[in-house]
């Protein structure tokens, strides 16, 4: 047996993907970062080991332009690369590999910290070291770092240090949460246990475990759905222990779950009522995935009245759009549905204030454990969500590590800075970056999409249901004209609404109505007639109301900023209003009806200098006519500037709701939108364009491209040679900079 000593900046205990981008994102600031993981492989309840797939503010393709940047959006395009098709040992590598790749960054697997040393009056706590126990190699490790950060899900390194906290259900009066019972009480949610199953192409007996629950004689078969091909996270109901205490029962958890197993197993196989002769289990979890345990107490508590009522925190650093989704205390042998969801009407903010302690002062925390109400955690806990809260208190970390702050008394304006400038999303911000004089510069591009025309049909759509359509609207919209086909004379109702907020996508405020008559026949051109000149550019959503005598049309390719959907009538026990359930891309996705608009400036290329790093109130990016090769974006400024290093920022198309396992299969394996092949030149003095870089098969979406030599010139280009599939050139943002 060894003791050891390892002193590093900060130090991250837990490997979920709350820790694992925490890690990375300080690590990548310039700080040395211990991440220590207790379990051999990294990525938590998403790991292998338990096969929970990564779900976020997408909330399954509901939200529109909503799944994760920063570092959970480098993990998902890249996993899409390698694993379109969701295995689980792969996605396991890809979380390995970007961990790898940071050089700052010490990974401690296989280390559980059962001690933490700290010191201070309840009010005023500060940890100084904790200590782990690395299984198999028998070292005793002590961990000394100024900062720390708990991100073990559990939070057992924030209680043994005193952090404040609590678990269980909050009561109704506390933050006059709907959602809440009307006495506080030490309800979780519970762990579960899933499993894969495989075909063996010829019968295979199964023998049940003398454990095995005999679940036709519980309400399971009656109240959930089980189907023979079904695998892992389609399983995530198999839930037990919220009536339980989720950590110190965890073994009779583990117990109870392995037997639902078995018992469903043996339901399938032997019951006769499923076509599974041919099937075999193939992997059944062992760790059980827990859902809740300790949230810490921050200087702010979000609750469920900041997710409906998507407040604008000015510290906000993160962003979430998963519904509340609560399950009932019984789990799998509850009689109501297994779970109970609401969604807002789009992505919702995350504070700073929710992922420090209150009373430890060099104690910052991420993932399930923040300070957020039981309900509100409901939403929170999904897993990209964690991560983007996790790069948000790594980046913290790192600033107050490097300026000797506590995370209380760091800037919170330099922090979002530094979470912007590293590509982080944070919701209606700019990255206002002093370094980077891309902005000072005048951009023009070699051309620009101008017109959103879409104009040659592949299929009909009846108009059975109400459509909408987003449009972005730059200065003005005008001319909207829409493709239809009528039965006899009729006339379309078209309504033109604002959402009012940046990041929505759903009607909310009437601008404008028009009635147009539509004569019998196919193919003809509508022309609407509304118009809207907003204060400031935005998106439109036009609504076409629902008649059974007309047929728009669809064109099989996606439309640069523009949104299509269909409308579906709320379930009996959804919660009203929800618009986001109630307007699906179900069937649309990747289409676009045919439609035609005025000129819009939506794509000019000054918007890859705005500062805005991803669609909000409009697309926000440069987008060239629909030719790709020899496309470039020009940057020339005044007077010459002496160039270090340039950043591209690519579309890598936030609206692709991509999953890390089997939940569906997006058809391409890299983002169409983004660049495959670029160049950057820089004009020299007689005019002419050297090329200073030079990149390939590109299937990322930001791209650092530091010079050899510093560069002095008053012009650069990005010079497009293909993209990844799309049609016309996009790009998100250039970035250049002087010496840093
Ligand atoms: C069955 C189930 C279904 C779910 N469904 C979804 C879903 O569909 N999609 C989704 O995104 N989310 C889902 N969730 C929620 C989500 O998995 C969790 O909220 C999320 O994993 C929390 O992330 P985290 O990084 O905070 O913690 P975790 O993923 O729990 O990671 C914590 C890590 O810390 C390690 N650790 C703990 N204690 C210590 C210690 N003392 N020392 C060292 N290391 C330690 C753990 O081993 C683990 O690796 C589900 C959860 C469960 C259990």
């Amino acid at each position: 047996m060894r003791n050891e000593t390892a002193r590093h900046d900060i130090t991250v205990v837990g490997g979920g993907l709350a820790g694992v981008c925490a890690a990375i994102a300080a690590a990548r600031l310039g700080r040395t970062v211990a991440l220590i993981n207790n379990r051999p492989v990294l990525g938590g309840n998403s790991s292998s080991e338990v096969r929970v797939w990564v779900c976020g503010a997408t909330g399954h393709g509901k939200n529109h332009h909503a799944r994760e940047g920063g570092i959970m959006g480098e993990l998902l395009v890249e996993n899409q690369f390698r694993n379109p098709d969701g295995n689980p040992y792969y996605w396991d590598t890809v979380v390995l590999d970007a961990v790898r790749a940071e050089p700052n960054l010490t990974l401690y697997l296989n280390t559980d910290v059962r001690e933490v040393e700290a010191e201070g009056p309840d009010d005023m706590r500060r940890i100084t070291a904790v200590t782990g126990w690395t299984m198999g190699s028998e070292r005793r490790i002590r961990f000394e770092s100024k900062v720390f950060l708990d991100c073990t899900g559990d939070g057992l390194i924030g209680h043994l240090a005193g952090a404040h906290h609590r678990i269980g259900r909050e009561a109704h009066a506390e933050y006059g949460e709907p959602w809440a019972p009307g006495a506080a009480d030490d309800i979780t949610l519970g762990s579960t246990l899933l499993f894969y199953t495989k075909d063996a192409g010829r019968p295979v007996k199964y023998v049940p475990p003398n454990f095995a629950k005999d679940i036709s004689k519980t309400s399971i078969p009656q109240r959930r759905i089980i189907k023979a091909g079904d695998n892992g996270c389609a399983y995530w109901w198999i839930e037990f222990g919220g009536e339980l205490d989720t950590v110190h029962d965890n073994e009779e958890i583990r117990d109870e779950l392995w037997a639902v197993i078995y018992g469903i197993w043996d339901h399938i196989k032997n019951s006769g009522g499923f076509d599974a002769e041919t099937m075999t289990l193939e992997w059944v979890g062992s760790v059980p995935g827990k859902r809740e345990y300790r949230r810490f107490l921050g200087d702010y508590v979000l609750h469920q009245g900041d997710i409906l009522g998507q407040s604008e925190f000015a510290d906000r650093v993160a962003f979430g759009g998963w519904s509340i989704d609560l399950h009932p205390p019984q789990g799998v042998y509850a009689a109501e549905d297994g779970a109970k969801q609401r969604y807002t009407d789009g992505i919702y903010h995350i504070p700073y204030r929710s992922l420090y302690s209150v009373n430890t002062s060099n104690l910052l925390f991420a993932g399930r454990n923040i300070s957020a109400s039981h309900v509100a955690f409901g939403s929170t806990r999904v897993m990209a969500t964690c991560a983007t809260i996790g790069q948000a208190a790594g980046t913290a970390a790192a600033l107050c590590a490097e300026q000797g702050l506590t995370p209380r008394a760091l800037d919170v304006p330099s922090l979002q800075r530094t979470l912007l400038r590293e590509d982080a999303s944070v919701i209606g911000l700019t990255c206002d970056d002093s370094a980077d004089l891309a902005p000072r510069a005048r951009v023009t591009a070699s051309s620009t999409l101008a017109c959103i025309a879409v104009e040659t049909p592949d299929e009909p759509w009846q108009l059975t249901a109400d459509a909408g359509i987003v449009l972005p609207v730059d200065p003005q919209l005008t001319g909207i004209e829409l493709l239809l086909d009528a039965e006899h004379d009729t006339e379309v109702v078209i309504e033109l609404y604002d959402p009012v907020l940046g990041q929505n996508y759903v009607p909310r405020r009437l601008v404008a109505t028009a009635t147009v008559p539509v004569p019998a026949g196919s193919h003809q051109w509508v022309k609407t007639g509304l118009e809207w000149s907003p204060a400031t550019p935005r998106n439109a959503f036009v609504l076409v109301r629902a008649n059974e005598a007309l047929a728009l049309h669809t064109a099989d390719r996606p439309t640069p900023g523009v949104l299509c959907f269909t409308r579906i009538p709320l379930r009996p026990q959804d919660e009203a209003p929800q618009p986001l359930r109630e307007w699906t891309d179900a069937g649309l996705l990747r289409r676009t009806f045919c439609l035609r608009t005025g000129e819009t400036s939506a794509f000019a290329p000054t918007r890859a200098v705005d500062g805005y790093l991803r669609p909000y109130a409009g697309p926000h990016q440069w987008v060239s006519e629909p030719s790709v090769s020899g496309a470039w974006l020009e940057l020339a400024w005044p007077e010459p500037v002496t160039l270090h290093r340039i950043e591209v920022i690519a579309d890598d198309d936030v609206n692709e709701d991509l999953i890390n396992l089997h939940h569906h299969r997006t058809p391409f394996d890299t983002l169409p939108t983004l660049l495959r092949d670029y160049r950057i030149e820089a004009r020299g003095p007689d005019g002419s364009w050297h090329t200073l870089s030079r990149t390939k098969d590109n299937r990322r979406r930001r791209t650092s491209h530091p010079l050899a030599e510093e560069v002095t010139t008053d012009a650069l280009r990005v010079v497009v040679e293909a993209t990844n599939g799309a049609a016309s050139a996009h790009i998100v943002a250039v970035r250049a900079y002087a010496q840093e």
